[in-house]
């Protein structure tokens, strides 16, 4: 069943869609790890982008649909997530032409429920893995063992640039003006699951696991 993981920055998307490719084979394809890609590459996509997300705004929805058309062909016929993508309401019908087009079924429409202060807390304390981009957070999920990472045993950590207070409240406005209407547009076509995404990390992916079994 292919998915949509929606919510706010720091809800805990790329967590959860991580989680699902490592535990049910699925294809995450996260709009956010493809615009870094091309920023450390220096791609002119990269250079553009970099402005655009620095300010916590959003990447030209034409770009972002072509991006996402080109992963979908890259990915032939393998269930996929969605993380961070759409984000708009044009994104939206667009996507929904690109599945039509491309013979491909939205299963649901995960939403990830958490309030606004506890976004802004986690999102200024996450870090993640140079190496392999595994995400942390100085106070709920550090690695194991100190300085090295769970995943690659990497030793270099960096923040994201776009994790400041400043621009999370600027991203935290554009989901709310731009992405959160999209929920209603799901809702009304019964696609819609929303969980509690303020439980730790197990529980939230048992929720999910609840809804993609049950
Ligand atoms: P994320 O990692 O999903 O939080 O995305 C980081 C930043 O990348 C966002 O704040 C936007 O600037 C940009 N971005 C990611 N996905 C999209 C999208 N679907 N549409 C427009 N901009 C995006």
């Amino acid at each position: 069943m292919n998915l949509i993981i929606v919510g706010p920055p720091g809800a805990g998307k790329g967590t959860q869609a991580k989680l699902l490719e490592q535990t049910r084979g699925y294809v995450q394809l996260s709009t956010g790890d493809m615009l870094r890609g091309a920023v450390s590459e220096g791609t002119p996509l990269g250079e553009r982008a970099k402005v655009v997300m620095d300010r916590g705004e959003f990447v030209p929805d034409e770009v972002m649909v072509e991006l996402i058309s080109q992963k979908l062909d890259e990915i032939v016929d393998r269930p996929f997530i969605l993380d961070g993508f759409p984000r708009t309401e044009k994104q939206a019908l667009e996507l929904d032409l690109l599945l039509s087009n491309k013979s491909r079924i939205m299963g649901a429409v995960i939403e990830l429920m958490v309030d606004k202060e506890v976004l802004i807390d986690r999102i200024v304390s996450r870090f993640t893995c140079v190496r392999c981009g595994e995400v942390y957070n100085k106070r709920f999920k550090r690695p194991q063992v100190e300085g090295c990472c769970d995943q690659c045993e990497g030793k270099e950590f960096l923040r994201r640039t776009d994790d400041s207070e400043e621009v999370m409240r600027n991203r935290l406005k554009a989901y709310h003006s731009h992405t959160a209407p999209l929920l209603a547009y799901y809702g009304n076509r019964g696609l819609l699951r929303s969980v509690d995404g303020m439980v730790g990390l197990n529980a939230v992916a048992a929720q999910i696991a609840g809804i993609l079994d049950g």
